[in-house]
C-alpha cells in the first residue's frame, strides 16, 4: 500500500493552519482511537497513519521538509519510531477528552471546607430583640490525636511504594503503534503518595472526628423567619490546609399567640364592647415595650385601625423600627345579665323614638332615585 499523502490523511489543506491541524487531528483520532474500536482491526492502522500525519504536519521543521521533499524526506532522519513519553504532551489532552474529561484533581490539593446549614428556632420576642446564645453545632473537626495525618503517634507515614510517592500510576500498552502511556489515580494510597503504616485510633485514618462544636452566636435585633446569618469560618475544616468552611445559622420564628408581623410592624387586634366605642373609653394595649395607653374616641367604628409609632421591630439592618397597628374589633355580648337586658331595652325605646329613617334615609332615597331614573 503506497504511503498516502499526510495532508490527505488528516483531510486538511496544504495551506492549513497549526491549528486547523490540530483540529482535523484530535477529531480523526477521536474517531480511530483503538480504545474505542476494540472490534475494527482497520482502526489501529488508520489511526496509527492520523498519528503519523499528525507527527509531521504539527512539527515546523518536519512539515518544511515534508513540504520539499514529501515522504522522501522522512528517511533523511525524520523518522517516528516509537513514541517516547515526551510525545505524550499532546496525548494528555486527547486522553482527557477520552476519559471523563478536565484536568485530574490533585488529591493533596488544599480544599475548602464544606459548609454547614443549622436552624434554630427563636421565640417572637427572641427574634425582635435578639440575643446571644451558645449553640452546638455537629461537625467534624481534625483529629486531635493525630494532628489530622491519620497515623497513630509515633509511626511513620511512608512514600507510597505502589506509585513512588506521585499519587498517579502509569500503565503502559504496547500497541502495533508504540506504547501508550494511560496515567490513573494509584488506588493503594488514592492519589495521596503516602501511605500510613499505623492508623489513629482515634480517627481511624481519616484525620478527622465527628464532634459538637459550642458555637457563641449573637443574634441580632429584628431578624425575621427564615433570615439566615453567615458564620465565615465556622463550617467544616478544610481539605489539605485549605479553610474551612462557613456556618449558616437560619432562623425559624415561632408566631405569636396575639402579635402578627409582617417586615418590622406588628398587628393586632383588640375587642371592645358597644359602650366602650360608644361612649369612648382610654385603653391599655399590650406592645413588645409593655402596656401603652391609647384614647379611644366616642363612637369608634369596628374596624378603625390606630398605629402606636414606634413600637413595632428594629429594622435587623439598622434602618429604624417599625409601629404596631391596633385594630378595633367591636364584640357584641352573647350573655346578658336581666340588668343588662332592662338597659338595652330602654335603649332600643330611646333609638325607636328617634326618626329610623333618618339613619336609613340616604339608602332609601339612593334606591328611589335609581328606579326614577330609568
Ligand atoms: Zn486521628
Ligand atoms: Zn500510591
Amino acid at each position: 500500500m503506497a504511503k498516502r499523502d499526510y495532508y490527505e490523511v488528516l483531510g486538511v489543506d496544504r495551506n492549513a493552519s497549526p491549528e486547523e491541524i490540530k483540529k482535523a487531528y484530535r477529531r480523526l483520532a477521536r474517531k480511530y482511537h483503538p480504545d474505542v474500536n476494540k472490534d475494527d482491526p482497520n482502526a489501529a492502522e488508520k489511526f496509527k497513519e492520523v498519528k503519523e500525519a499528525y507527527e509531521t504536519l504539527s512539527n515546523p521543521q518536519k512539515r518544511a521538509q515534508y513540504d520539499r521533499f514529501g515522504h522522501a524526506g522522512e528517511e533523511q532522519g525524520f523518522a517516528g519510531g516509537d513514541f517516547s513519553d515526551a510525545d505524550f504532551g499532546g496525548f494528555g489532552d486527547l486522553f482527557d477528552m477520552f476519559f471523563g474529561g478536565g484536568r485530574r484533581r490533585d488529591p493533596n490539593a488544599p480544599r475548602k471546607g464544606a459548609d454547614i446549614q443549622y436552624t434554630m428556632t427563636l421565640e417572637f420576642e427572641e427574634a425582635a430583640f435578639g440575643k446571644e446564645t451558645d449553640v452546638q453545632i455537629p461537625r467534624e473537626e481534625t483529629c486531635s490525636a493525630c494532628h489530622g495525618t491519620g497515623a497513630r503517634s509515633g509511626s511513620a507515614i511512608e512514600t507510597c511504594s505502589y506509585c513512588g510517592g506521585t499519587g498517579q500510576l502509569s500503565i503502559e500498552q504496547n500497541t502495533p503503534f508504540g506504547r501508550i502511556i494511560n496515567r490513573r489515580v494509584c488506588h493503594h494510597c488514592q492519589g495521596k503518595g503516602r501511605v500510613i503504616k499505623e492508623r489513629c485510633t482515634t480517627c481511624g485514618g481519616t484525620g478527622r472526628v465527628n464532634t459538637r462544636k459550642t458555637i457563641h452566636v449573637k443574634i441580632p435585633a429584628g431578624v425575621d423567619d427564615g433570615q439566615q446569618i453567615r458564620l465565615s469560618g465556622q463550617g467544616e475544616p478544610g481539605v489539605n490546609g485549605g479553610p474551612p468552611g462557613d456556618l449558616y445559622i437560619v432562623f425559624h420564628v415561632k408566631p405569636h399567640k396575639f402579635f402578627v408581623r409582617r417586615g418590622d410592624d406588628i398587628f393586632c387586634e383588640i375587642p371592645l364592647s358597644f359602650s366602650q366605642v360608644a361612649l369612648g373609653d382610654e385603653i391599655e394595649v399590650p406592645t413588645l415595650y409593655g402596656k401603652v395607653k391609647l384614647k379611644i374616641p366616642a363612637g369608634t367604628q369596628t374596624g378603625t385601625k390606630f398605629r402606636l409609632k414606634g413600637k413595632g421591630i428594629k429594622n435587623v439592618r439598622g434602618y429604624g423600627q417599625g409601629d404596631q397597628h391596633v385594630t378595633v374589633r367591636v364584640v357584641t355580648p352573647k350573655h346578658l345579665s336581666e340588668r343588662e337586658k332592662a338597659l338595652f331595652r330602654e335603649l332600643a325605646e330611646l333609638e325607636g323614638r328617634k326618626p329610623i329613617e333618618e339613619a336609613n334615609d340616604t339608602f332609601f332615597s339612593k334606591v328611589k332615585r335609581a328606579f326614577k331614573a330609568d
